[in-house]
C-alpha cells in the first residue's frame, strides 16, 4: 500500500489548554509599529514573484496567468500566479483522491498536530502575513491583524474540535451490545474562498476539511492568490503530505470544473449569493459515474442592519455603526449597510454620524489610514455604480465620490445616504463597499419589520437600554449572528459561531461546535456481546 510522506523533522504538538482567541496586536506601541513597517519593507522586496500550482506536492505552471495587483497602486504587481483549467482540475482531483486513501487513516492526533504547527508558524510570522494582506487587498494594520488572528483561531479551534469529535460515542449503549459512533471523512472537497478574508476564510475552510481526514483542491480567489500561496508554504514547511491540499489558482471556469467533477464529494464555498446559488445548482446535477449526493457548505452575502432605539447611548451607537459600516470599507459580509433609526432621535443621530464619518481618514493602508482602497477594480466599479443609484434614492450626507491619488488607487470616500426607503435598491442589494443607507422608523415593530425585509439574514445589531426590546429582537430579528449594543462585525471564533439564514447561506456556523460535522459523515457500529 502506498504511504504518504509525513515529515518527521517537525515535532508533533498537542493542544495546550483550552482554546482562547489570539490577542490583537497593539500597533500604538512604537516597537510594534516598527516591526510592522519592517515587515512591509521586507514583503515589498518580494513583489512580482511567480507562484506555481501545487498538485501532489509538485510545482507546475500554465500558459495563462492570474496577476495580483496592489489596489492602492494597481501598477504594482504583488504576485504572478497560474490559471488552472479542466486539465489541472483532473490532475488535482486524482492527486487528492490518491492522498485521501491514506490521509483518512492518519491518526487524528497527527492531523491535529499539523494544524497546531501551522498556527505556531503563522503566529511567529504575524507581521509578514499582515503585510501581505495590506498589499494584496488593501487592509489597514488592524484589519490585517484581525484576519491573521482569526486564521490562528480557526487552526487552534478546529484542532481541539477534531479531538472532541473523534472521542464521540452514541448517546445510549443498547443492552447486550457495544455501540460506537465514528465521524468519518467525506472524501475530496473543493474549497472556494472569497477575497475579503483571504487568509482566515481560506485557511479555516481548508483546515476544517483536512483535520477531519478529507483532502482538498483549494481554489483561492483570483483577487487574493498570493496569501493562499503563502499559506501553502506554511503548511508544507510544517509537514503537509503531498496531495492533501492541492493549490490551484484559477477563475470561475476552474471553479465550475471542480464543482461538476463526479469525484468531488463536497464543496466548501464562501462568496456571493449569485455564485453560491450557481454552485448549489451545479452540485445538485448528478454526473455520470457519480455515486453520492454532493454536499455543499455555502456561506454567502449579507445586507446587515443595525437598529438604533431612542433609549440607547447615541454616541456609542454612532461609533459602532461607523465602524461596522466602514471597517475595511464595508467589504465584510457582516458589514452594516442599513441603519434603522427611531424617528425621535433620527436628526441628532444623523448629525453625529455625519460628523463621525467625515473624520474617517482615507489613504494608503501601508501608512495605516483608517480607510484604504477597495480591493479591486470591479469592487470599485460596483460601489461607484451603487453610489449613483443612491443619489436617486436618498439624500447624500457624506462622500458620494471617488478619491483620486497619483497612483490611481481604488479609493472611495465613505458614503452615507439618509432618508432611504426600506425597499430602495441600496437598502436591499449587497453593495460590499463603503456605502451606508440610513432609514427612518416610527416604532420598534416597524424597525424589526424593515430589518427582516431583505432576502438575506446574516448579521444584525440592536442598540437599546430596553430588556424587553432585546428579548423581542432575540426572537424576531431573523439573522444568524445577532448582537446587542455593539457592532455587527468582528465575530470571534468560538464565541460567535458564524453563518447566516435565507440567502446568506447554509448557516454553517464557522468557528462553532457544529462546523466540523459538515465535513464528516457519521457511521454507527453495533457489536453483539
Ligand atoms: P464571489 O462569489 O465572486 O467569489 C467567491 C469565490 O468563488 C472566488 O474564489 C471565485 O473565484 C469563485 N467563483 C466565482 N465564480 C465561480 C463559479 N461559477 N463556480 C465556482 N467558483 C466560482 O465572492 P467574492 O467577491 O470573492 O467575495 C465577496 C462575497 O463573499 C460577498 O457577497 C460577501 O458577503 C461574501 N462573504 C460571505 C461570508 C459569510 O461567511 N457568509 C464571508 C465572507 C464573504
Amino acid at each position: 500500500m502506498a504511504t504518504l510522506e509525513i515529515s518527521t523533522d517537525v515535532s508533533p504538538l498537542a493542544p495546550q489548554g483550552v482554546f482562547c482567541n489570539e490577542p490583537f496586536t497593539d500597533f500604538s506601541r512604537s516597537d510594534v509599529a516598527r516591526s510592522m513597517r519592517a515587515a512591509l519593507d521586507a514583503v515589498s522586496d518580494q513583489f512580482g514573484g511567480e507562484y506555481d500550482l501545487i498538485i501532489n506536492g509538485k510545482r507546475s505552471r500554465t500558459e495563462e496567468k492570474t496577476i495580483s495587483v496592489n489596489p492602492a497602486n494597481p501598477s504594482q504587481v504583488i504576485g504572478i500566479h497560474q490559471s488552472a483549467g479542466p486539465q489541472q482540475a483532473e490532475e488535482a482531483m486524482q492527486a487528492a483522491l490518491a492522498a485521501f486513501e491514506i490521509w483518512k487513516r492518519v491518526p487524528v492526533e497527527e492531523r491535529v498536530s499539523l494544524l497546531l504547527r501551522a498556527s505556531d508558524a503563522i503566529r511567529k510570522r504575524k507581521f509578514e502575513f499582515c503585510a501581505w494582506l495590506t498589499y494584496e487587498v488593501g487592509k489597514n494594520w488592524a484589519e490585517a491583524d484581525a484576519d491573521v488572528a482569526e486564521t490562528i483561531d480557526f487552526l487552534e479551534f478546529y484542532a481541539r474540535e477534531a479531538l472532541r469529535l473523534a472521542s464521540a460515542t452514541t448517546p445510549i449503549q443498547y443492552p447486550g451490545e457495544r455501540n460506537q459512533l465514528f465521524y468519518i471523512p467525506l472524501g475530496v472537497g473543493a474549497v472556494i474562498p472569497p477575497w475579503n478574508f483571504p487568509f482566515a476564510i481560506m485557511a479555516g475552510m481548508t483546515a476544517a476539511a483536512i483535520v477531519t481526514g478529507n483532502t482538498v483542491v483549494l481554489k483561492p480567489s483570483t483577487f487574493a492568490p498570493t496569501i493562499a500561496a503563502r499559506f501553502l508554504d506554511v503548511l508544507e514547511s510544517v509537514g503537509l503530505p503531498p496531495g492533501v491540499v492541492n493549490l490551484c489558482q484559477g477563475g470561475p471556469e476552474f471553479g465550475r470544473a471542480l464543482t461538476e467533477h463526479p469525484k468531488t464529494r463536497f464543496i466548501a464555498f464562501t462568496g456571493s449569493k449569485a455564485v453560491g446559488l450557481e454552485i448549489h445548482e451545479r452540485a445538485a446535477r448528478t454526473q455520470p459515474g457519480q455515486i453520492w449526493i454532493k454536499r455543499t457548505i455555502l456561506e454567502m452575502g449579507g445586507k446587515d442592519s443595525i437598529l438604533v432605539e431612542s433609549d440607547c447611548d447615541i454616541d456609542r451607537a454612532v461609533a459602532d455603526v461607523a465602524s461596522s459600516a466602514f471597517g475595511f470599507n464595508g467589504q465584510k459580509c457582516s458589514a452594516c449597510s442599513r441603519v434603522i433609526v427611531d424617528e425621535s432621535i433620527y436628526d441628532i443621530f444623523l448629525e453625529r454620524l455625519q460628523e463621525r464619518v467625515s473624520r474617517i481618514a482615507v489613504g494608503n493602508p501601508v501608512e495605516n489610514f483608517a480607510a484604504g482602497p477597495v480591493a479591486s477594480e470591479p469592487a470599485f466599479a460596483k460601489a461607484m455604480q451603487y453610489i449613483e443609484i443612491g443619489k436617486t434614492e436618498g439624500r447624500l450626507v457624506n462622500g458620494g465620490h471617488a478619491v483620486e491619488t497619483p497612483e490611481g488607487g481604488y479609493y472611495i470616500a465613505p458614503t452615507v445616504f439618509a432618508d432611504v426607503a426600506p425597499t430602495a435598491r441600496i437598502a436591499q442589494e449587497e453593495i460590499f463597499g463603503p456605502v451606508l443607507a440610513v432609514i427612518k422608523s416610527r416604532s420598534f415593530d416597524e424597525s424589526l419589520a424593515i430589518a427582516n425585509n431583505t432576502e438575506y439574514g446574516l448579521t444584525g445589531s440592536v442598540f437599546t437600554a430596553s430588556r424587553e426590546k432585546l428579548e423581542r429582537a432575540s426572537h424576531d430579528f431573523h439573522v444568524g449572528n445577532l448582537y446587542f449594543n455593539r457592532k455587527c462585525t468582528g465575530a470571534m471564533v468560538g464565541a460567535h459561531p458564524f453563518g447566516g439564514f435565507n440567502m446568506s447561506g447554509t448557516d454553517s456556523k464557522a468557528g462553532g461546535p457544529d462546523y466540523l460535522l459538515l465535513f464528516t459523515q457519521a457511521k454507527s457500529v453495533a457489536e453483539k456481546l
